[in-house]
C-alpha cells in the first residue's frame, strides 16, 4: 500500500479522497493555486504545495507542476479527483514514466473512452447497445444528410472530442441540417481543438440512466446498479438518484451485467461510468467516463461502500475488496449539487461566505469544502458542495432532502438551494416522473412567471 497520495485536485473532491487516505493510514498531499492558499482541502491535507497562479491551466492543469509536487514531497500515487487532469491520457503516461501510480485506469483506456467515436465502437465489439447513428465520423454535409436520412430526423450531431455537454446540435430535418452540421463542427474545433464530429438519432423523451461499474485491471468487474441523473441544465448534471426511479430490478441485473462483463473483458482498473440514454425499455450507450463522478456518494449511500478506498486498493494491485454477490441495494439515495450561482440565471456567484451551517443528522451528507469566512475564488467550477441523503426509500429520501435542505446555511454568495426548495413542491419529482428535458422546460415555465 502507499504511504503518500497526491490529489491533483481542489474543493470537495480533494477533501473526499483526503478522507479516504486518513482512514486508510495513508498521508496525503494537498496541491493548490495561489487563489487557494486558504481552502479546506490546503487545512485538511497531512502536507501542502502551491503549484501555481490561480488560472487553472498555470496549477491544476499544470502537469510538470504537479510531477514536481511528488518529487518534492515522495507522494507516489496521484488521485485526480474529477475534472481537471482525471481524463488526461497524456498526464497518465507521465506519471508512469516518472515511475508513480495514477489512481485510475490505464492511459490506453482512456484515450479509447475519450474518443467518442472509438468508445461507441469499442462498446459495441463488447455487446453494450448503442445509440443508432452514423457509426463513425461525418466528413462533409453530404454524408451528414444521407445520415439523417437513414436514421431518421431528429439527430444530434456531437463532437468527438466532446464533453461537458458543449459541442451538440439538434437538427429536426434535413432543412435544419446545414446549420446544425455547420455550427457543430466549428463549434467543436474552438472549443476541442478538433472539428471532427459524428451523428445519433436524437432521442426524445429518455432518461440519463449510468452504470457504475469497478474493475479489478485482471479481468475482474463489477457493477454497482445504475444512478439516475435525468434533472439536467444545459447538459449538467443538477440532481442525481440512486437506484433509478424508473429501473426494475431483472433490467439492471441484465445491463449491470452487460457493463461488468465489457469492462472486464479489457481488464479496467478502477472505477467508471457507462452513461446510458433509457428510452421505452432500450438502453442506448452514449460515454463511458474513465473517473470517479461527482455523483458517486449516491450509489455508496445504496451499496454501503467506499469507493474512493477501492480506487487506492486497486491502484496499489490489491484485490478488490467485494465481489458482485456482495452487493445489495440498501433504501434510496438522493444527492443535490449547490452550486455558488444567482438564480434565475446561474450565474456564478463568487464571495465570501459570512454563515455556514451543514445539515446533519441520520441519513445526511454533506461533501463540501466551505467554511465560515471562506472567500471562493471566482476562476474555477461553481460547485461548493454536494448534499446526499440516504433513506429506506425513496419517500424517505426526499423527507429527508426537504428536512436537510432546511437546515443547511450558506450566507453571503448566492447558492441553486432555492432550486431544490422549490423543485421539491413538484409532484413530478416526487413521482419520479422526468425525462432529461423536464427540468429545462419547468424552468422556462417558473421564470416566466416570476
Ligand atoms: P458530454 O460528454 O458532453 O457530457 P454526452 O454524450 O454524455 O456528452 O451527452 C450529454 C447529454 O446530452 C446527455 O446526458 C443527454 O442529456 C444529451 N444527449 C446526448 N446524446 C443524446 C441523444 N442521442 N439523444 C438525446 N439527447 C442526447
Amino acid at each position: 500500500m502507499f504511504d503518500k497520495i497526491l490529489i491533483a485536485n481542489r474543493g470537495e473532491i480533494a477533501l473526499r479522497v483526503i478522507r479516504a487516505c486518513r482512514e486508510m493510514g495513508i498521508a496525503s498531499v494537498a496541491v493548490h493555486s495561489t487563489a487557494d492558499s486558504d481552502a479546506m482541502h490546503v487545512r485538511m491535507a497531512d502536507e501542502t504545495i502551491c503549484i501555481g497562479p490561480p488560472p487553472s491551466a498555470d496549477s491544476y492543469l499544470l502537469i510538470p507542476a504537479i510531477i514536481s509536487a511528488c518529487e518534492i514531497t515522495g507522494a507516489q500515487a496521484i488521485h485526480p479527483g474529477y475534472g481537471f487532469l482525471s481524463e488526461n491520457a497524456k498526464f497518465v503516461q507521465i506519471i508512469e514514466d516518472h515511475g508513480l501510480t495514477f489512481i485510475g485506469p490505464t492511459a490506453e483506456h482512456i484515450r479509447v473512452m475519450g474518443d467518442k467515436i472509438t468508445a461507441i465502437e469499442t462498446m459495441k465489439a463488447l455487446g453494450v447497445p448503442c445509440v443508432p447513428g452514423s457509426g463513425g465520423a461525418v466528413p462533409d454535409l453530404e454524408t451528414a444528410r444521407s445520415v439523417g436520412a437513414e436514421i431518421g430526423y431528429p439527430v444530434i450531431i456531437k463532437a468527438t472530442a466532446g464533453g461537458g455537454g458543449r459541442g451538440m446540435k439538434v437538427a429536426n430535418n434535413d432543412a435544419e441540417m446545414e446549420r446544425a452540421f455547420l455550427t457543430a463542427r466549428s463549434e467543436a474545433k474552438a472549443a476541442f481543438g478538433n472539428d471532427e464530429i459524428y451523428i445519433e438519432k436524437y432521442l426524445t423523451t429518455p432518461r440519463h440512466i449510468e452504470i457504475q461499474v469497478f474493475g479489478d485491471g485482471k479481468g475482474g468487474a463489477v457493477h454497482l446498479g445504475e444512478r439516475d441523473c435525468s434533472l439536467q441544465r444545459r447538459h449538467q448534471k443538477v440532481l442525481e438518484e440512486a437506484p433509478g426511479p424508473c429501473i426494475s430490478e431483472e433490467e439492471r441485473a441484465r445491463i449491470g451485467k452487460v457493463c461488468a462483463d465489457a469492462v472486464a473483458k479489457i481488464d479496467y482498473a478502477g472505477a467508471g461510468t457507462i452513461e446510458f440514454l433509457y428510452e421505452k425499455g432500450e438502453f442506448f450507450f452514449i460515454e463511458m467516463n474513465t473517473r470517479l463522478q461527482v455523483e458517486h456518494p449516491v450509489t455508496e449511500a445504496i451499496f454501503g461502500v467506499d469507493l474512493v478506498r477501492e480506487q487506492i486498493r486497486v491502484a496499489a494491485g490489491l484485490p478488490m475488496s467485494f465481489e458482485q454477490k456482495d452487493l445489495k441495494i440498501n433504501g434510496h439515495s438522493i444527492e443535490v449539487r449547490i452550486n455558488a450561482e444567482k438564480l434565475p440565471n446561474f450565474s456564478p456567484s463568487p464571495g465570501r461566505i459570512t454563515q455556514y451551517h451543514a445539515p446533519g443528522g441520520l441519513g445526511v451528507r454533506m461533501d463540501s469544502a466551505l467554511y465560515d469566512g471562506y472567500k471562493i475564488p471566482p476562476y474555477y467550477d461553481s460547485l461548493i458542495g454536494k448534499l446526499i441523503v440516504h433513506g429506506r426509500d425513496r419517500t424517505e429520501a426526499l423527507a429527508r432532502l426537504h428536512r436537510a435542505l432546511g437546515e443547511l446555511i450558506v450566507d453571503g454568495v448566492d447558492t441553486t438551494v432555492p432550486l431544490f426548495h422549490a423543485l421539491l413542491e413538484e409532484p413530478d419529482i416526487h413521482s419520479g416522473n422526468y425525462n432529461i428535458h423536464w427540468l429545462e422546460h419547468w424552468l422556462e415555465q417558473t421564470l416566466k412567471q416570476d
